[in-house]
């Protein structure tokens, strides 16, 4: 791939078009196909007043992204970060298409975040900002067009609020609209553990094809949130040894394996991970450097760049997040011969149970915790074995695989569908 400045490789939509151009090149897609591809179909700002507490006007810019249709109702989450630039929200909004195609579920892909810290913001105000999104973009979101789910730093919260600010303007209870709801209220069992549940699952996949044991297996996890801490605790409960953990306000180490349930009381208790005494405290850039078997980014974009890449000493690259590592950081791991399973895999467990809750809801009839995690195992397995056989076959890496099925597939229903003039 082409030589780039450290500004672009950081930038998520280049790494995401460098990929895609990549996987689009090896499949000798058309040039038609591969501009409607390489763009979003559909781009919303919106500018959201909020009346805050102290009876100020605030107004902030949110968006929604949505890069493709073709293969059933746009899909994708909601993150309320400071950082959320249009770019990153296109970049995810195009990995949530190519995600939902690697793992065959009847999903394009979205995207849509807000400018906001919303540490600063009370309940109230976040409630209020959640609604005001929502409303605006009341005509472009619904079961059947755009599906919006939990992201970085939102809930099962927002998504009741999103839903019941989408059913007071239908008139009635519209559950489908949002998925990573409260149980409760037509969430899905199991739909919380989801992101990490899957996780577990592909290492459970890596290990076999690079025949390792579990009980031997050292791990590293960047991020403690739903995500890494999820996967921390189910992939501790089989045996795996979970030697380090990384946050973004400090970072644990214990090569004897930190104890995962009393990290996350602590946390409970805490709301941080600093202080705990099971584990000693090491700096979180070193700790993805740290000697380990399986490395879990799980946390945010850009953590394994050109900069890092030479000196990771993980055997295998979980990638919990979406878009942890950099175009120009593959080029170093595919030197190292490092085992990536790539984000568009590796984290799709969410999207999987989301599809699941979408089909709960309109079916109104509910599965238990059992159905939902046997049919997620199930499409999981599978779809890692279908990237790592292709990859296998067409000699790529296993990331260039997952874009090259997930092209394929959504190149395959714009083709059959048709353009409409
Ligand atoms: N935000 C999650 C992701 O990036 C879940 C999306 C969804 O469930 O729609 O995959």
């Amino acid at each position: 791939m082409k030589t780039v400045s450290l500004e672009q490789e950081l930038n998520p939509w280049e790494a995401q078009a460098a990929r895609f151009d990549f996987a689009a090149q090896k499949l000798n897609l058309s040039e038609g196909l591969w501009k409607i591809l390489r763009h979003p179909s559909r781009e919303i700002i919106v500018y959201i007043p909020v009346a805050m507490d102290d009876g100020r006007l605030e107004v902030f810019t949110g968006f929604r992204v949505q890069h493709s249709i073709a293969r059933g109702p746009a899909k994708g989450g909601v993150r309320y970060s400071p950082d959320v630039t249009l770019d990153e929200i296109r970049a995810l909004a195009s990995w949530m298409t190519w995600k939902c195609a690697v793992v065959n579920i009847p999903f394009g892909g979205a995207k849509g975040g807000i400018i906001v810290d919303p540490k600063k913001l009370s309940l109230a105000e976040l409630e209020k900002l959640t609604r005001r999104y929502t409303a605006e973009l009341i005509e472009f979101i619904g079961p059947e067009k755009d599906v919006p789910a939990p992201d970085m730093n939102t809930n099962e919260q927002t998504m009741a609020w999103m839903m019941d600010t989408y059913s007071m303007h239908m008139r009635q209870t519209v559950t489908a609209v949002v998925t990573g709801k409260p149980i409760n209220i037509g969430g899905s069992r199991g739909r919380r553990e989801a992101t990490g549940r899957g996780v577990m699952i592909v290492c459970e996949e890596a290990l076999k094809k690079l025949a390792l044991r579990r009980e031997n297996t050292r791990v590293i996890i960047q991020g403690f949130g739903n995500v890494g801490s999820n996967a921390a605790k189910l992939m501790a409960d089989i045996g795996y040894k979970i030697i380090g953990i990384a946050e973004v306000d400090g970072s644990l180490y214990n090569p004897r394996g930190i104890n995962i349930d009393d990290l996350l009381e602590y946390k409970d208790r805490n709301k941080t991970i600093v202080g705990f005494t099971g584990a000693e405290p090491h700096n979180s850039r070193e700790l993805l450097v740290t000697d380990c078997d399986i490395l879990i980014p799980a946390a945010t974009e850009n953590v394994i760049t050109s900069q890092n890449a030479s000196d990771i000493k993980a055997k295998v690259i979980c990638e919990g997040a979406n878009g942890p590592t950099t175009a120009a950081a593959d080029e170093i791991l595919a030197e190292k011969k490092v085992f990536v399973i790539p984000d568009i895999l590796a984290n799709a467990g969410g999207v999987t149970a989301s599809y699941f809750e979408w089909v709960q809801d309109r079916q109104g009839y509910f599965w238990t915790e059992r159905v939902v995690n046997e049919q997620l195992e199930f499409i999981l397995r599978e779809s890692f074995e279908e990237v790592v056989r292709y990859s296998e076959t067409h000699s790529v890496n296993n990331r260039i695989a997952a874009y090259m099925l997930a092209i394929n597939r959504v190149a395959h229903t714009i083709r059959v569908r048709g353009i409409y003039a």
